[in-house]
């Protein structure tokens, strides 16, 4: 009866989308590639559907597309089960998403640890921005990881696979000499491999592997689908890296060089896919810096297609952006000041945003009819002093004034949102290097910030949950033993405080 519902739920999922195709079963290898979220987040990630095409785009290979909110878990274009698939391909894009790779193996009644898994089980890859920034949670779970962008490695991965798909031990031995690709421990162990060295519970970091011209195999959502956080939007990448150093972001410092896909590209694609919808959604981690982003949007502007940004740099932006934000019927501009006072966001990387910028931007914003506004800032940042929580509210407050009295001339208030976050050090970042401050203090600095911003009228504000932050801060930092907090979480039903309690009395190591 369960798996009658879900073929219906897979069938209507299947019938709304655009662009879905089914390689038969068996018409060849066969590849689940695993969203560690629901479909309706797994279908705004580009890189996830990315992969999904690229190992279709190979003649003797079928992928399939597997998420977690299906129980049993079941792939949607063959609806299989994962046991059936030889390769399962996890893109990893949130680390908090781990629990949810172990839900996955659990419900698919897969051993949870590689070293037990035998080769009765298809091979297990884990890949993403996460696992490039710390691998070592996931570690004792994958049989490969790769710190590698998927079209600089994934034909010869493929292709020693063909060659030796039959015998693990061959394959696995043959793609630890590839760059970028790593077999773990555990399946080292298995399978009788030479063990890799690894001290104090760390293992050393391989090289990432990037592709210098990765928009030759054109970079956009092949799949459409209302049913998705950007519903019936086309995601089209527009660059990779980052030109900025903001101190607190991995991007910035790791993913690096910056590469732009050529604008005749864009436009191509961009007009090859307006069959498939007239939404557009710009994805890099800073969309302004693109060269020719003011060119790209007039050319969405006269094809009438509608266009959003994964990401808005205030400092960059320019007015035919916005004209194009607005046009396209955005009724929310976001930015990210981060901070409240000057002297953090130069701290933060970020000198080139005084409050006169952000003004500006907001004016523009508004003066093109784009109604709300939503704001993105952290606490608990390295050297936070009170006088530095007081001025996110000082700003806030500044920027609501300036808000309503422009919005009254329009004939129309719109909404400030705000959205509070904790910072968490992420390693190989230079604010990693600072003395983060105490959970004691930042709880009272968000409680400080909690009751001033009570005081303002009409502005909507989440807070953020210390408990999270901690759990973030232990997976994006955390050794090997990690893995251990990751199976009190699966054991306690994603209970995290609980987790990490436990956590603590029996590993003794203080997050
Ligand atoms: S925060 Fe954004 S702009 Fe700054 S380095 Fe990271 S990706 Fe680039």
């Amino acid at each position: 009866m369960v798996a009658f519902q879900h073929r219906q739920r897979i069938e209507a999922l299947l019938q709304a989308e655009r662009g879905c195709f089914r390689k038969p079963f068996g018409s060849g290898h066969t590849a689940g590639v695993v969203f560690p979220n629901s479909y309706h987040v797994g279908m705004s990630n580009l890189g996830f559907l990315y992969l999904h095409r690229l190992i279709n785009a190979r003649r003797d290979w079928m992928a399939d597309r597997f998420f977690v909110d299906f129980d049993p878990p079941l792939s949607l274009e063959n609806i299989r089960a994962p046991g059936d698939y030889q390769l399962l391909f996890f893109s990893i894009a949130f680390e908090l998403d781990y629990l949810n790779i172990l839900d996955f193996l659990a419900r698919a009644r897969f051993p949870l640890r590689a070293s037990e898994r035998g080769s009765e089980y298809p091979l297990i890859v884990c890949g993403g921005v996460c696992v490039d920034v710390n691998r070592h949670p996931i570690y004792e779970f994958a049989d490969v990881i790769v710190n590698a962008e998927a079209e600089a490695i994934l034909d010869e991965f493929l292709s020693l696979f063909e060659e030796y798909g039959g015998d693990r031990r061959r394959f696995l031995d043959a793609i630890r000499s590839m760059e970028g690709v790593e077999v773990t421990a555990g399946a080292c162990q298995r399978y009788h491999l030479e063990l890799p060295a690894i001290t104090d519970y760390r293992v050393p970091l391989t090289e990432r592997v990037i592709s210098h011209d990765f928009w030759r195999y054109p970079c956009f959502a092949h799949i459409v689908t209302p049913n998705t956080e950007f519903g019936d939007m086309c995601l089209v990448e527009l660059a990779r890296g980052c030109p900025y150093r903001c101190t607190f972001c991995f991007v910035g410092h790791n993913l690096n060089p910056y590469r732009t896909v050529p604008l005749d590209e864009l436009k191509r694609w961009i007009t090859e896919q307006q069959s498939r919808t007239c939404k557009f959604g710009f994805v890099a981690s800073a969309v302004a810096s693109h060269p020719q982003i003011d060119e790209l949007c007039e050319f969405c502007d006269q094809l009438g297609v509608k266009v959003s940004y994964s990401s808005l740099r205030a400092e960059d932006v320019t007015v035919p952006m916005i004209r194009t934000l607005a046009r396209s019927g955005i009724q929310t501009l976001t930015l990210a000041p981060e901070a409240g006072t000057y002297r953090l966001r130069r701290l933060l990387g970020k000198a080139r945003l005084p409050d006169e910028r952000l003004f500006w931007v907001i004016e523009q914003a508004l003066a093109f009819g784009i109604p709300n506004l939503k704001l993105y800032f952290m606490v608990g940042l390295p050297t936070e002093t009170e006088e530095d929580v007081l001025g996110i509210v000082d700003l806030v407050s500044r920027l609501q004034r300036e808000f309503v009295a422009s919005s009254r001339t329009r004939g129309r208030i719109g909404a400030l949102s705000l959205n509070i976050g904790i910072f968490v050090p992420i390693p190989k970042t230079p604010l990693a290097k600072f003395l983060p401050l105490a959970p004691d203090q930042i709880r009272l600095h968000v409680r400080l910030l909690e009751r001033q911003l009570r005081k303002l009228h009409n502005v909507r504000f989440s807070l953020p949950s210390l408990t999270l932050a901690q759990v973030q801060q232990l997976l994006v930092q955390g050794d090997l033993r990690v893995s251990e907090f990751l199976m009190f979480a699966q054991r306690y039903g994603g209970n995290w405080r609980q987790a990490l309690r436990e956590w603590e009395n029996r590993v003794g190591i203080p997050c």
